[in-house]
């Protein structure tokens, strides 16, 4: 069988490597049967022993966590032993079975009932249970049905688990010696389950269709870039192999450069930031010795509910953000939707080519109330710390102009109603789109710093679709074209002495560090998983180097000339037997 690579989403750092073991669910639907006087009893005594036993399932499986989770994972765990006693649960189903429905389907009925209630409530706190008690009803529905626990004690290799989805309590239990790695089809970046499997070092993917896998296949997952490769061959596996074994010793190396200052031999210092999509996140960052935030994407926050975050809830995430890096900056990004992000809520008509459509700031300025509400909450949350605020997609003058001018909106209704905040917040735009990048010297007249988004920069330079498969090998953010534009912004921020960052996925490559060390960039923002390893690449450079190195790959008239030039001139600062870059 020829090797095949798949692309997902990246959930969970680290490269794992086994043999697929499919975990096929029954449908969480009803089956609308009714049954009669007499079964109801029976039922009823069904339900009550698949209550037992899945109350005993999760008590036993807490005491198999015990140890070696993390305590905020152990409180998911105590709320879910919480919640499969709770009588709005556990009551509704008896009185359905007791009106006529089969228990599996009472089971099913209630907790999509009990979490459509919890979704739909403004604390985000009590929505945040809605995926709980899903997880809890689950445990029902398969004590019922007579679904064994995923036990993986039988196995003796480690296995790449695959399913649908993984609730929470099941991430919770897997062992990371038995789990090589985790791939679901669905289940998002922030999910509870992508969390656990961090705090676990399980690498993760999602995003991948299970049709896509068969049993026993063997696979490696690439947790960082989000790839799966099955059957693949002797060359890769022992690649794999050797990476498996390279990151076990360089995490250990890594660890001992986390307290060490992000500089070069020469003592040019830059900020190592992280990107977060949710304040929890911001831990990973702190742990991996970042010193700030240098990309908050606040559109997650606005995802999977049937109405935006009120002023308070969104107050409560940025603050959180705010107050866990202390001093440190922290740079939320205002609503950046439509493109592939999609909120029903939002009721954005379908468009032919949504990326060059009704997105971002575009559709901030046209909703006025939905983006005042994120300036005053971002304006009030100011007060735990240091926030800079940036706007997305930018592509004129005029845009920024409007969104200053309804920031200042936002403060004078603050200052009436007696509401604080800082007056000395940074105001900042991103620069995505080729044409911000051309007028970057006006544009820094007019904010106090730039981040550049290399992903969506390099989508409009080059006319990639960033989400079409089809099209990737095309999308390049080292295309010399893409390079010149990021040269540009940051003579625009020189000139005006601003501030100058980068936030794309471009900051967490090794190759690019010579060119934003040489073009003067002051902030690096990432995956937290990226920044110890950056954090070594420029601490092995020297900006003198770096300039002249810069100078020559602008020079350059392919991105093939340009990686081939950027990996030589990197080899010679850090041994190659210790890199060998993963499949992306
Ligand atoms: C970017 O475009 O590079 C960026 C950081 O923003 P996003 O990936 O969220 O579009
Ligand atoms: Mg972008």
């Amino acid at each position: 069988m020829a090797e095949r690579k798949l692309k997902g989403v990246p959930l969970s750092s680290g490269v794992g490597i086994g043999r697929i073991l499919l975990l096929r669910s029954v449908p969480f639907e009803t089956t609308g049967k009714e049954i009669d006087q007499d079964e109801r009893v029976k039922e009823l005594e069904r339900f009550t022993a698949a209550h037992k036993e899945a109350k005993e399932r999760l008590l036993a499986l807490k005491k198999n966590a015990e140890g070696h989770l993390p305590q905020e994972e152990m409180g998911i765990l105590e709320a879910h032993l919480l919640m499969i006693d709770d009588p709005m649960l556990i009551g509704g189903i008896k009185e359905l079975i007791a009106k006529g429905k089969l228990a599996r389907d009472a089971v099913v009925e209630k907790t999509k009932e009990l979490k459509a209630r919890l979704e739909s409530l403004p604390d985000p706190y009590m929505r945040e249970r809605a995926i709980d008690i899903e997880d809890v009803g689950l445990r029902l529905f398969r004590a019922l049905l007579g679904i064994p626990e995923l036990d993986l004690s039988a196995t003796t290799e480690p296995i790449v688990l695959t399913a649908e989805e993984l609730t929470p309590s099941e991430t919770a239990g897997l062992k990371p010696d038995r789990v090589a790695a985790i791939v679901t089809a669905r289940g998002g970046v922030t999910s509870h389950a992508a969390i656990i499997a961090k705090a676990l070092g399980i690498p993760a993917v999602s995003g991948i269709s299970t049709k896509e896998l068969t049993d026993q296949t063997l696979a490696i997952v690439y947790g960082d870039v989000g790839t799966v490769i099955l059957n693949p061959s002797e060359e890769t596996i022992q690649r794999a192999k050797r990476q498996i074994q390279r990151l076990a010793a360089e995490k250990r190396e890594l660890a001992s450069i986390a307290k060490l200052t992000a500089e070069t031999k020469d003592g040019t210092k830059l900020e190592l930031w992280g990107n977060i999509a949710s304040p929890e996140e911001v831990d990973d960052v702190r742990a991996s010795g970042g010193t700030g935030i240098g990309l908050f994407r606040t559109e997650f926050l606005y995802m999977d509910r049937p109405q935006p975050p009120t002023e308070e809830e969104q107050l409560d995430a940025y603050a959180k953000a705010l107050k866990a890096m202390g001093d440190r900056p922290v740079v939320i990004r205002t609503l950046d939707v439509g493109g592939d992000k999609e909120i029903p809520y939002l009721s954005i008509e379908k468009e032919g080519n949504p990326f060059l459509g009704y997105r971002a700031i575009r559709l901030c300025l046209e909703n006025e109330e939905l983006f005042l509400t994120q300036l005053r909450a971002l304006l009030r949350s100011s007060v735990y710390g240091k926030l800079w605020i940036m706007f997305p997609m930018i592509s004129s003058i005029w845009e920024v102009r409007q969104a200053k001018e309804m920031l200042e909106k936002a403060k004078i209704q603050l200052k009436n109603e007696g509401k604080g905040f800082d007056e000395d917040i940074k105001v900042g735009i991103m620069i995505e789109t080729p044409a911000a990048a051309i007028i970057s010297r006006e544009l820094a007249a007019e904010v106090d710093f730039f981040s550049i988004g290399t992903n969506d920069l390099t989508q409009y330079t080059l006319a990639v679709d960033r989400t079409n498969q089809r099209v990737n090998r095309w999308f390049d953010s080292f295309h010399p074209a893409v390079l010149r534009l990021i040269a540009m912004t940051a003579e625009g921020a020189h000139a005006h002495n601003i501030d100058l960052g980068v936030c794309g996925e471009m900051a967490g490559e090794e190759l690019a560090i010579p060119i934003f060390v040489g073009l003067g960039f002051n902030e690096l923002s990432m995956a937290p998983a990226r920044i110890l390893w950056q954090k070594r690449t420029l601490r092995a450079t020297t900006s003198k180097w770096a300039k002249e190195i810069t100078a020559q790959a602008l020079k350059l008239s392919s991105a093939q000339e340009v990686y081939a030039f950027l990996k030589t001139s990197i080899d010679e600062i850090i041994p190659t037997a210790n890199r060998e870059n993963s499949p992306t």
